[in-house]
């Protein structure tokens, strides 16, 4: 019985920090064929800060079939994509863009990369969205971003 408890507690203390953070996080993957495997993220609004880890499961290489994800209010991301052409070197977004509310870095084939905002600067009313900035890639890899 005493046994049994203490397995209880200890699973109990493991499992909790755990929960918190899958919570305030999410893993999107990418890959050769230019898509985001998540169509949709719902950040709560519980959450200090979220999290996205990027990953790319493809081959090729960051020139050539490079992905990031960077959050905008979805109204602005059409044109941060369009402006962002000319700005290889720094993901194909323009510097200091202040529409962009977080961006991982622009990765190619087997890499991953992470992006963190605080949630506080979403509003409950705005719609956001995610896509990946590399030059003609936003047709395919855009999602919604909603918090609730
Ligand atoms: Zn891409």
């Amino acid at each position: 019985m005493f046994q049994n408890s203490t397995y209880l507690l200890l699973l109990t203390l493991l499992a909790t920090p755990l929960a918190y953070a899958d919570r305030c996080s999410l893993v999107v993957n990418s890959d050769d064929a230019m898509r985001f495997d998540t169509q949709r993220i719902v950040v709560s609004k519980d959450c200090e800060t979220f999290t996205i880890h990027l990953k790319h499961t493809g081959r090729l290489a960051a020139n050539i079939m490079g992905h990031n994800v960077v959050i905008s209010k979805s109204s602005d991301a059409l044109l941060i994509s369009r402006q962002g052409r000319g700005f290889q070197n720094n993901g194909f977004i323009k510097p200091n863009d202040e529409r962009v509310i977080a961006a991982t870095d622009m990765i190619g084939g087997g890499e991953e990369s992470s992006l963190s905002f605080a949630v506080s600067v979403l509003k409950a009313d705005e719609k956001y969205a995610f896509f990946c900035s590399f030059p003609g890639h936003i047709g395919l890899m855009v999602g919604s971003l909603v918090v609730e």
